[in-house]
């Protein structure tokens, strides 16, 4: 489960007043001196100058390109001709160039180059942002010409992708409110000037203790059952802390988990938990429970007054499942499932805790949360033989890279080759060049940023720095892989668990439904669909990661070179559905309490608890004690770091269903490299955008509708 788009997210909270004095900013305001403001030079239609950036250069540009922004949108508002297609929605797709070049670097700063400069400059951005916006969707003048437009569409002579563009401008400005009165707007603008002040607030804080808190490990006897790899991992990061000697679980999950799978320390696997569920919620600067409140109750007020019963019901019009009840019937219809799996799961783990304590004459214990992963993992190897450790040395991060591109080359016919002529923001950032391998067409570039480092948000993510379009002629896509894997020790190869290769192969979907984008507006381009579809094309690559073809060639020993043995490979899928019950019960309950939050309405007031409401509503809900919700409450980014996946959680099984009735439609045809079905895939999903509603796209890929049984069946519930 990863999220896909750019959150707005900070690294430290250390408030810094913004460095430049005014006549230094005078200076930054026009591309000769602000590098920013300038179009993009260099090969492939232009390139963005991420060799050129300093922090001090961000305000000053974003300044000028929304200003740019409002007089182009005065200019279409006041145009004195009749409004058409041309000179509306058209320019309408022309206008924000500027600021739309700015952003993607300042995304890039904001997600991966964080510094407590940077943030003092999010700080005072994010309430500007939301008003800039809003003034866009409250211009009156400009909402009528729209709105003529659309109205008047069925005689206007227009393509569907240009029909459908102007739907999407006309439903977009609704729903933003373009249609209240004058004190409703103000009010609107003010919540969501305030919402955007509170989400930077929120991911600030997350990150300040993910940052602040750790476990610290004091001797040899802390590191009882861990790996070689983590015990390394561990000391590099005691020695960046400057804890020489010692070593640090850090508060991530890519270090969390694997403490909690492996460490025999009971206590210490308890502490590290403690640590991880609590970010967000220590009662101290950087406790969000205030925030999450606040956020409900201005997101309830402004639903209200834009005329739907609950923040749910204004978020699910615009997706694929309409509706929160749509929604929650397939919430609830996992969730039964999943907590029945649970049960059988902990059972397992309960007896092979049972059969320790007797043998060392030891008071038996029950299972609680921090004992989950290490009980599962000897449930993994008594039952399935299968030890994560065993895989590991085969999972080259250079390999598998070469590997998911040769899977984009089989389906899609791209080919990727380095492209060492362009500037990157880091030296582990990577581009390749990506043409039609058939053609020899230019199709994009893709950046690749996989490592871990500070000042990076935790996760993984797919981004556009720029969309493809050609309305106005070629514009070429530029997309990135962001994850966050630990870099091998210099001159020596990465290697990356299971998990891990999943999340590249996911992230790389995502590129791919970039890349694939072939049509007209930028504003239906690629990954620009509804947050229950984006997730999709990136979920179904996950499943050529464990194809033969790929684990065969490009799963080899890093030492040996050796491919992966058969017998390893059939045990792994063997294994593939265990510990489902675990993976699918604590996604679920984020996904539930996230849509209860926010159809709650009204009854959420000042004197709301998330944490009492937290146990109140999944006691209700009969959560088993053994686990904890994916993301709680008090850093849940995903929910509170910005309105992107709020009441959207459920996204991820949403498109789950298609994921798994689309994988059983290339295994009916003859397997995963079935050219005819893939020509179908991106024919109908991959390179439509959001030209076509989705479901159509999907019937049209599919034949019919998706049908939910393919999801029971690949998770084995
Ligand atoms: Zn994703």
């Amino acid at each position: 489960m990863r999220y896909s788009t750019i959150l707005p997210v900070g690294a430290l909270v250390t408030a810094l007043a913004f460095a430049g004095c005014t006549t230094e900013m005078d200076s930054l305001r026009d591309s000769s001196s602000n590098p920013l403001l300038a179009e993009w030079t260099g090969p492939y239609g232009g390139v963005p100058p991420f060799d050129q950036v300093e922090v001090a250069y961000f305000q000053p540009a974003l300044e000028v390109a929304m200003a740019e922004n409002l007089e182009e949108i005065e200019r279409i508002a006041t145009n004195p001709e009749a409004p058409t297609f041309e000179n509306t929605i058209e320019e309408l797709e022309r206008a924000g160039r500027t600021l739309s070049r700015v952003l993607a670097v300042y995304g890039v700063w904001s997600t991966t180059m964080n510094s407590p400069e940077f943030q003092a400059v999010e700080r005072e951005m994010a309430p500007k942002l939301a008003a800039l916006s809003d003034q866009i969707t409250q211009n009156e003048e400009l909402f009528e010409r729209i709105a003529a437009v659309y109205e008047n569409r069925a005689d206007a002579n227009l393509t569907p992708e240009q029909e459908r563009l102007a739907w999407r401008y006309y439903t977009d400005f609704v729903r933003a409110g373009a249609q209240l009165d004058g004190e409703a707007k103000a009010r609107l603008s003010e919540i969501n000037q305030r919402l955007a002040e509170l989400f930077t607030t929120f991911s600030q804080n997350v990150l300040a203790d993910e940052v602040n808190h750790f476990l610290v490990l004091e001797d040899e006897e802390d590191l009882a059952g861990l790996p070689e790899s983590v015990r390394n991992a561990a000391a590099n990061a005691a020695q960046e802390k400057g804890l020489e000697g010692r070593w640090v679980i850090e508060n991530t999950r890519s270090s969390m988990d694997p403490f909690l799978t492996y460490s025999d320390r009971r206590d210490l696997r308890e502490r590290a938990w403690r640590i991880w569920v609590n970010r967000g919620d220590n009662g101290d600067e950087h406790d969000n429970n205030r925030i999450i409140t606040e956020i409900l109750q201005l997101r309830a007020e402004r639903a209200k007054l834009l005329g739907y019963e609950t923040h749910a019901h204004w978020r699910l019009e615009a997706a694929m499942a309409k509706t929160p009840e749509n929604a929650m019937e397939l919430l609830e219809a996992v969730w039964g499932p999943a907590i029945e799996r649970v049960r059988e799961e902990v059972a397992d783990m309960q007896a092979i805790a049972d059969a320790e304590a007797e043998a060392a004459g030891s008071e038996k214990i029950t299972i609680e949360p921090w004992d989950y992963l290490y009980y599962a993992e000897k449930v993994r190897r008594e039952r399935y033989e299968l030890d994560q450790n065993e895989v590991k040395p085969y999972l080259q991060l250079e390999k598998l890279r070469e590997g998911m591109f040769w899977v984009a080359s089989e389906l899609f016919d791209f080919e990727f080759r380095p492209a060492e002529d362009v500037p990157v923001y880091h030296p582990d950032v990577r581009v390749w060049e990506v043409t039609n391998k058939t053609t020899g067409d230019h199709v994009g570039l893709f950046f690749f940023d996989p490592f871990a480092r500070s000042g990076k948000r935790s996760g993984a993510w797919m981004n556009s720095y720029r969309r493809q379009e050609r309305f106005d002629g070629e514009i070429t896509t530029i997309v990135s892989n962001n994850e966050n894997f630990v870099k091998g020790a210099p001159g020596e190869v990465t290697l990356i668990s299971w998990d891990d290769a999943t999340t590249l192969f996911h992230e790389f979907g995502h590129a791919l439904h970039g890349l694939s984008s072939s049509v007209e507006y930028p504003s239906l381009s690629g990954t620009a669909v509804p947050r229950d579809y984006v997730e999709f094309p990136s979920q179904l690559l996950e499943h050529w990661l464990s194809t033969p073809e790929i684990l065969q060639r490009y799963a080899t020993h890093y030492e040996t070179g050796e491919p992966i043995p058969q017998e390893l490979v059939d045990r792994i899928e063997r294994a593939a559905n265990f510990n489902q019950g675990y993976a699918t019960t604590e996604y679920l309950a984020s996904a539930l309490i996230d849509m209860k939050l926010h159809l709650a309405g009204d009854s959420i007031d000042d004197s709301f608890d998330p944490k009492t409401y937290e146990e109140v509503t999944l006691g209700e809900l009969d959560m088993p004690s053994e686990i904890v919700m994916r993301h709680r409450m008090p850093h849940f980014l995903h929910v509170f770091a910005s309105d992107g996946y709020s009441a959207g959680y459920y996204s991820y099984l949403w498109a789950d269903v298609l994921t798994a009735d689309a994988a059983e439609a290339f295994r009916e045809a003859g397997g995963l490299y079935d050219r005819e079905v893939a020509n179908r895939l991106r024919e109908h999903v991959f390179s439509v955008g959001n030209t076509v509603d989705p479901a159509e796209g999907y019937r049209a890929f599919r034949g019919r509708d998706a049908q939910v049984e393919a999801l029971m069946r690949d998770r084995g519930l």
